[in-house]
């Protein structure tokens, strides 16, 4: 039995052109933990709600452990026992603290055990020292990661969040990050989170889905999906891309044997400066820490490729060599 089902659903939002999510069919293994990627519109936050209950889709259906999620339709109190949700939306309770916004989601539990929970979520969410103020008191990024908490609190089988880290600061999302994505394998969750951010999606998730115009576009694990995207809205979504022509290709490397009528990607750490092969002028650099990007010309295509900082200067002229091998066709 799949553990998460998603059976074609659609869903077309009143006085909408289009549907939001079109014939999206989804399984998800127990334990395991999946990217929604895609444009802002494609679809993702509608499906997340859909998955969690809280929306009915207008034909297909969801099966959680075999069992048919009930949308608000069905249901008096929407959403399901086992299934919790992080929205965009905070979704705290005002007027308590966040001690007691977290202490309200275990009450049932023994003193000690709440304890424990309490400083375990703590440590993992950073709340120290805002644990005694209320959610007006707190900056987005605090709020989010206390409703990240109240989320983990319950140890639910499967857990839905829609852009979790959208607000926290950068210096503590790695920390973050981690430290969630590691509570959620220690305490065998199911997880399943929206994402515009490449990085995330692809060092966070065991498996990326991208939805494009509502429709499930490609799925695959993060290196499939990275190294050989079957076209160039599913490599966009991977960092920097390098897209030619065949005939531009064939222009550039003197040879002839790319279709003309076929885009060919590249990646940039595929390509390498080197002295000798294509001759190429730098147009742009761009820092970013421990490497650098360069944005390079030749015969007026231009591309990306990286190296160390500080070793080129725009207008600089060097050679680069493609490794052939990892051009992909985008027929
Ligand atoms: P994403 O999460 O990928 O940004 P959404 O699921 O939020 O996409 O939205 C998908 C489409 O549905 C968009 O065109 C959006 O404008 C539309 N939409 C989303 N929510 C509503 C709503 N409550 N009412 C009407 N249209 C909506």
């Amino acid at each position: 039995m799949t553990f998460l089902k998603v059976d074609r659903v659609k869903k077309v939002y009143e006085n909408q052109p289009r549907a939001a999510v079109q014939g999206v069919e989804l399984s998800v293994e127990q334990g395991e933990i999946v990217a929604l990627v895609g444009e802002s519109g494609s679809g993702k936050s509608t499906l997340l709600n859909i998955i969690a209950g809280l929306l009915n889709p207008d034909e297909g259906q969801v099966f959680f452990k075999g069992e048919k999620v009930k949308g608000p339709v069905d249901k008096l109190v929407p959403g399901h026992e086992e299934i919790k949700v992080v929205f965009q939306h905070y979704d705290l309770m005002p007027f308590h603290t966040v001690e007691d916004n977290i202490r309200f989601i275990i009450r049932g539990f023994d003193d000690e055990f709440q304890d424990e929970k309490l400083s375990q979520l703590t440590e993992v969410c950073a709340l120290e020292g805002f644990l005694h103020k209320k959610p007006g008191e707190l900056s987005g990024g605090q709020q989010q990661r206390v409703a990240i908490a109240k989320a983990l609190a319950s140890e639910p089988e499967l857990l839905l969040m829609d852009e979790p880290f959208s607000s926290v600061d950068s210096q503590l999302k790695a920390h973050l990050e981690s430290a969630v994505f590691e509570y959620i394998k220690a305490f065998e969750m199911t997880c399943v989170f929206v994402t515009h951010d490449h990085k995330d999606a692809l060092s966070l998730s065991e498996r990326i889905v991208i939805l494009k115009d509502g429709k499930k576009h490609d799925e695959g694990t993060p290196q499939n999906l990275y190294y050989k995207p079957f076209d160039a809205y599913v490599a966009s979504f991977f960092g920097a891309v390098n897209i030619f022509s065949g005939k531009k290709l064939n222009e550039l490397l003197g040879v002839k044997q790319y279709h003309l009528g076929t885009d060919y990607l590249i990646r940039g750490e595929f390509i390498t400066i080197s002295d000798k092969g294509l001759k190429s002028i730098v147009k742009q650099r761009l820092f970013m820490g421990h490497y650098e990007q360069l944005l390079l010309e030749s015969n007026q295509q231009r591309f990306q490729v990286f190296t160390t900082p500080n070793q080129y200067q725009v207008g600089d002229q060097l050679f680069v060599e493609f490794e052939l091998e990892k051009l992909i066709s985008l027929s």
